[in-house]
């Protein structure tokens, strides 16, 4: 158990000192008796919002999410929502209660928790109260639902995708009874909103057990994303690959690194394969997976209302995963142009996570991937040029020398880029401006 930070003991005391109960509870409590530190504190109270807001007066006080029950008070530099406890009413739509009552009973707020490890109370004396036995389940790395779990994913159906995740993230397996009700609700998911799904779905994918769960979990993540299902068993009949598609998927999703457009690009990047497969001499080809899993990718991010940056940088990132890029400084040069050093550097990361899902005598090809790497860092470091509008000179000259503005500037800009490019030209003002004067008497 990791020690309360001071913010936490001095907002307890002082509801305590006030008459009110108050304890942490959830992520913290359950992230501390994992030994970890906790990102935030969350703080359950017997005090009704409008108490906690008089008891906090010389403070600062935010009314997040009032109707809720819910007090943002800020000690320090540390922002603590504190909450009432409270009983949710009536789940009409297997989606957030329709209301909230409070209540006096640190029992009744603890039963409407989702599942036990999340259930644990603890107050600033390290005294504990565990009505569920969420410490056993913590100790023994299971996920259990508070109550009955049919009954619980009834009523808010996130729940089941949150089990999954917090497998993923926590390592942990789910206690066999929440297990099978996860199976058996999961097609409750689709009366939840895109943007939660979306925010589980990467925190699961961004997971250290990410392989174990999507290929463990794969029919419940299906139940959102029928897309990924044809990848299950999917036999590749290639020499390059030791895994069906969906195993290779979820290998590539974890050697990817932990960034959410990363892992997104992984989970995705193949997904056209069962749509593109066709066979040779009993060797099986994918002829334009890449470009029919970008397009599925696309479909899928846009549904789940990713924002257009993971989408685009994603669906981008997938479409080229299986180009082959020389190595050379002209090839690199070329790709640094056409996309980016981000896009680039990214690209680098999806190919090797994808390189390392297949047989293993294929996986020294990272050495290439290595070799690209330092090419273009030296570009880089160097401030060679490779794009427009790095030349030193740029359009409103060549309009002064007398080009016209369209289409012969664009290409001239172009061919000048090219020559620097090619290391032809020097990228140097004078030199520039007389290749163009040059350029332009030819024309
Ligand atoms: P994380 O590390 O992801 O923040 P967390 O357990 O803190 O994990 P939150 O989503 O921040 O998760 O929720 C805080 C607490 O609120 C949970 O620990 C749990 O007790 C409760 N909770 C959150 N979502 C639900 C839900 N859908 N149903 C029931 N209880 C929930
Ligand atoms: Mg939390």
């Amino acid at each position: 158990m990791t020690v309360l930070p001071d913010e936490v003991k001095t907002a307890l005391t002082k509801l305590r000192e006030n008459g009110y109960e108050a304890f942490i509870i959830g992520g913290c409590v359950r992230d501390s008796l994992l030994g970890a530190e906790p990102k935030d504190y969350d703080i359950t109270t017997s005090a009704l919002p409008e108490e906690t807001e008089r008891v906090f007066c010389a403070y600062r006080v935010i009314e997040t999410g009032i109707k809720h029950g819910t007090v943002t008070v800020l000690i320090g530099d540390m922002p603590l929502e504190i909450t009432t406890y409270r009983i949710d009413s009536e789940y009409s739509d297997n989606r957030r209660p329709d209301s909230v009552t409070f209540t006096k009973s640190l029992y009744e707020d603890t039963a409407r928790r989702d599942f036990t490890m999340n259930a644990v109370a603890i107050d600033e004396n390290g005294s504990i109260a565990d009505f569920h036995g969420g410490r056993n389940d913590i100790e023994n790395k299971l996920i259990r639902c508070v109550g009955d779990p049919d009954k619980r994913f009834g009523e808010d159906a996130l729940r089941i995708l949150r089990a999954v995740r917090f497998s993923s993230v926590l390592g942990f397996d789910i206690e066999e009874n929440t297990k099978a009700a996860v199976f058996r609700n999961k097609d409750l998911l689709k009366n939840i909103s895109s943007e939660r799904i979306a925010s589980e779905l990467v925190k699961l994918i961004c997971g250290k057990d990410a392989r174990r769960v999507i290929c463990e979990y794969i029919d419940v993540i299906g139940a959102v994303i029928p897309e990924l299902l044809p990848m299950k068993g999917f036999d590749q009949h290639n020499y390059h690959h030791v895994y069906d598609v969906l195993v290779h998927t979820a290998v590539a999703v974890d050697n990817a690194p932990p960034e959410p457009v990363l892992r997104l690009a992984a989970l995705f990047h193949d997904v056209g394969k069962p749509l593109t497969f066709s066979i040779k001499d009993g060797i099986g080809h994918f002829y334009g997976h890449a470009a029919k899993s970008a397009e599925i990718a696309n479909e899928v991010l846009s549904r789940l209302k990713f924002d257009n940056y993971t989408r685009e940088t994603a669906v981008k990132l997938i479409k080229l995963h299986d180009g082959q890029i020389e190595e050379s400084e002209k090839a690199v040069k070329r790709f640094l142009n056409r996309h980016s050093p981000e896009i680039f550097f990214m690209l680098l990361q999806l190919k090797r996570a994808d390189n390392l899902a297949q047989a293993p005598e294929y996986h020294s090809r990272t050495e290439h991937l290595d070799r690209l790497r330092v090419i273009a860092k030296d570009i880089l470091s160097r401030e060679e040029c490779f794009s427009i509008k790095q030349l030193e000179i740029n359009g409103r000259d060549l309009l002064q020398l007398g080009f016209e503005p369209s289409p012969s500037l664009g290409a001239a800009l172009d061919d000048i880029l090219e020559k620097v490019m090619n290391g032809e030209l020097e990228n140097e003002r004078g030199a520039l401006l007389a290749y163009a004067e040059s350029k332009l008497s030819s024309l």
